[in-house]
């Protein structure tokens, strides 16, 4: 006799779960939304009267805690926009306009509540009903938790676009997804990175509405079959797969009090239920609760690494996961309003793809449209190919996504049948445009030959999109040139460029309320929701009254900055001192190096005596290493480590001060980008795609120390010159550079920095742990750094030199400042989406 438990190992043993995807009936389910009682209800309450609710009939008792009182406001002020959420929603669902899914496996959204307040005019009375509460705005929305569902630009990229998306009564929905861990949080620990889980549901999150009647099904394993009709029509059945529930959770995106109240739509991974079932049956109950885990885990938690990739199965699943439930519930969408005649959907929706990460929607949409709605190949093709766009971030090869083909026909084996279909069918256009020339099919097939195949996803989303944009002038001009070039010979009309750009809602008006306001008082307010109305601030560079003003906001912002740093590192910041700032993610590419290698030799300047024309400084660097990043954290602790050389020494303080900022995340920038003086950009040139970080600094009236690398080409024609710290090779002269590099000759030759690596090497700042800078110290005397920080140093130096000196002069510094500002209008995501909404969504 065979027990329970035995049969079940056996059945597990012998053929993987049998869980076929059921052929979903397609009906037309037109979505109607009840006119009565939800019409003729009482309208919703004042936001006071809501947050007083919420607190007596939420909360349940008396001895709230602040995340609990938090959670009371938020609450109130989603009630505010739901309303005008669910007007916005009826309004799409007749698709008066294109519908446009952006699909991005990062929203680095940051925290909500100001934004929302300050979008549906509300920060007042929010101000007003809180004093009745004992406490401030400013501290319930310190409570609030960064939703930390990105790595960095990209991400934020994201963020921002949606803003502006609604702000410009765009129909666009963000698709994304939930992870239960965003962001890591990071520690300093001994001068060390250390990660800890980011658990920001921890308290809840009041702004997600759990969607139940939307979840979806997203299948996985199993295998393909397929068989001829009585019609002599091929099939194609993905059976025998793993299912798991797609669930949405829709956060609102209100516009700037334009009454649209967007989506983002986050998807969590949730078990089957039926799968369960199965196991509880059969009497395992832990079986059944590891497989509920293992469904689960698809969205437990972001992957840390920004600009590289590192193959991992379960991030595949994650792209799959969002694609395949994103799809769906856009065609449940258009069926309920079209029907299953398909003909006009590329006309009312467009889908941009966020880099090649959710890439695989490609050959899932044909999937759908093949397999589940039976369109021919030529039909689906069509339909898809006229309906992508793809927008790419990166030169760098090691952030390009190439997936393992066995890997994925294991994971996903449909989808690998249709990638290989697409690569077919395209490869005969390369042979076509290119007759007899065998390398082009190579070089250009998606799918690359070696010891494994694997999938090259940026040529899969070329292939399929009807738009290729790149980030910044520079950028897009290197993709034709370099990486796809060949893509580019065969499909000029594809390529366009899309210079990115910030939110002046969170990265002005809110973030910096006091030159809003000046600002507002001098120009009117219309410049929130058109930026470019900043140029009128250069009339009031010689208006003496103004220019103070503009110098004591400054003040005031560096006073708060150096209450942030002292909380946060324990170093006191001066704010007569200039403040340097460099905060990003930490990656060689961006040459946090080369400005520690700058406060070293101002450090050694200082211990030689030689401080004639020296300005006193705050030197501030904040940024997150990739986990599995050792250069990168190592330039952590090199920072950690001469900032407490510098620190500690009395004769050094009044002239240089250095701390690294912990956990740079969203609400930190809110707080940097104001009070900083100098924002240090300083990429390798050709590296940095666009660069945003650059932009919220400049908007704030900081000026920028920059290479011509990314947006800072743009935003040094803006603002001229005059106004920019320019140094270092252009990106056409680190190519050349490259061929015959001698960094230990470049360094004999620069007194400079010939003692700034006889510091290093001397180990003045790792006195009790030897050694832990010696790959820091080779990675810059190597012929092969690709990121030439010995090359640019002594430019870097004197430009360094320049910024001094001009601050010294501080009437022309604020004039300077204020030009930054006004140049700024151009790098409103605003400006930006505009652009994608002409040129690339409404274009067909
Ligand atoms: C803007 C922003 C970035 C991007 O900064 P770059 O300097 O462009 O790399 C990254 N992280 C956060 C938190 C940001 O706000």
């Amino acid at each position: 006799m065979t027990t329970a438990k035995e049969s079940a190992n056996e059945k597990k043993a012998s053929t993987p779960r049998k869980k076929p995807v059921k052929k979903t009936k397609v009906k037309a389910d037109p979505i109607v939304e009840p006119a009565v009682p939800a019409d003729t209800c009482e309208p919703c309450d004042t936001l006071g009267a809501s947050l007083a609710r919420h607190i007596r009939y939420g909360l349940c008792r008396d001895d709230h805690d602040p995340e609990e009182l938090f959670t009371a406001v938020g609450k109130s002020v989603k009630e505010q926009m739901l309303d005008d959420w669910r007007q916005t929603r009826i309004k799409d669902n007749q698709y008066q306009q294109k519908q446009v899914a952006y699909l991005s496996l990062e929203f680095l959204m940051g925290r909500a509540l100001g934004n929302a307040l300050l979008s549906l005019n509300l920060t007042d009375e929010a101000k007003a009903v809180l004093t009745d509460y004992a406490t401030t705005l400013e501290d319930i929305e310190q409570v609030e938790h960064d939703a930390g569902l990105g790595n960095g630009g990209l991400g934020r990229l994201a963020a921002c676009f949606l803003d502006s998306c609604a702000s410009l009564d765009l129909s666009v929905t963000g698709y994304g997804i939930r992870y239960q861990y965003g962001m890591f949080m990071q520690k300093i620990v001994d001068g060390y990175q250390i990660e800890q889980p980011d658990r920001w549901l921890r308290h809840g999150n009041p702004w997600e509405v759990r969607i139940a009647h939307k979840i979806v099904t997203v299948p996985f394993f199993g295998h393909t079959e397929n068989y001829v009709d009585k019609h002599g029509r091929r099939h194609h059945v993905w059976t025998d797969t793993q299912n798991v529930l797609a669930v949405p959770y829709d956060v609102p995106i209100p516009g700037f009090n334009n009454g649209r109240i967007n989506t983002l739509r986050l998807w969590k991974a949730e078990a089957n239920d039926e799968f369960d079932l199965a196991e509880f049956n059969e009497g395992d109950y832990a079986e059944a609760v590891a497989t509920k885990n293992l469904a689960e885990q698809i969205t437990m938690v972001l992957y840390p690494n920004d600009a590289s990739v590192n193959g991992k199965e379960l991030r595949l699943r994650q792209q799959y996961f969002l694609s395949s439930a994103s799809l769906q519930d856009l065609l449940a969408r258009y069926v309920a309003h079209y029907g299953k005649d398909f003909s006009q959907f590329s006309q009312h929706n467009v889908l941009q793809l966020n880099d090649t990460h959710p890439s695989i929607a490609v050959p899932e949409l044909m999937r759908l449209l093949l397999d589940q709605y039976e369109l021919t190949w030529d039909e689906a093709w069509a339909i898809t190919s006229e309906s992508m766009a793809y927008t790419n971030h990166t030169l760098l090869p090691e952030a390009l996504e190439r997936w393992s083909v066995p890997m994925m026909k294991y994971m996903l084996p449909r989808i690998v049948e249709i990638i290989f279909e697409i690569n077919s069918r395209y490869l005969e256009q390369v042979a076509h445009h290119w007759p007899g020339n065998i390398e082009k099919l190579t070089s250009m097939s998606i799918i690359e030959e070696g010891p494994e195949q694997h999938i090259r996803m940026a040529y899969l989303a070329i292939v399929a999109s009807f738009s290729v944009n790149g980030v910044a002038g520079l950028h897009t001009q290197l993709l034709k040139d370099g990486l796809f070039s060949d893509f580019y010979q065969l499909w000029p009309e594809k390529f366009n460029n899309k210079t990115n750009g910030v939110t002046p809602r969170r990265w002005l008006a809110y973030c910096n309320p006091k030159l809003a306001g000046l600002i507002t008082r001098r120009l009117g307010k219309e410049w929130i929701t058109d930026l470019s109305r900043l140029a009128a601030l250069n009339a009031f560079t010689s208006d003496k009254a103004f220019v103070k003003e503009w110098a004591e906001i400054k003040l005031a912002n560096k006073q708060a900055l150096s209450e942030f740093v002292e909380q946060e590192c324990g170093v006191k910041f001066d704010p007569s001192m200039m403040f340097d700032v460099q905060v990003k993610r930490i990656h060689e590419y961006k040459r946090q190096l080369l400005n520690i290698l700058h406060v070293i030799h101002l450090y050694r300047r200082i211990l030689n005596g030689d401080t004639e024309g020296m300005v006193p400084r705050c030197v501030l660097i904040g940024g997150k290493a990739a986990p599995g990043y050792a250069m990168a954290k190592q330039i952590i602790k090199l920072a950690n480590s001469v900032a407490h050389m510098v620190n500690s020494d009395p004769l050094v303080t009044p002239y240089l001060r250095m701390a690294f900022l912990p956990n740079y995340n969203v609400s930190a920038m809110e707080k940097i980008c104001p009070g900083t003086d100098l924002s240090e950009q300083i990429s390798t040139a050709g590296k940095e795609a666009s660069g945003t970080g650059n932009m919220k600094f400049m908007m704030n009236g900081a000026l920028t120390i920059g290479t011509l690398d990314g947006a800072n080409i743009e935003m040094l024609e803006e603002v001229g010159h005059e106004n920019f710290f320019l140094f270092g090779l252009d990106a056409a002269q680190v190519a050349q550079a490259k061929v015959n590099y001698q960094p230990q000759h470049i360094i004999a030759q620069s007194e400079a920095l010939s003692g700034v690596m006889s510091m290093l090497k001397s180990g003045h700042f790792n006195l009790v742990e030897p050694g832990i800078f010696d790959h820091i110290i080779a990675s810059i005397i190597d012929p092969y750094d690709q990121w030439m920080t010995a090359a640019d140093f002594e430019s870097y130096r004197i430009a360094q030199e320049k910024v001094a000196q001009t601050y010294l002069d501080q009437d022309t510094w604020q004039q300077i400042s204020i030009r930054n500002s006004a140049a700024s209008g151009r790098f409103s995501s605003d400006n930006t989406i505009a652009g994608y909404r002409d040129d690339i969504w409404m274009k067909k």
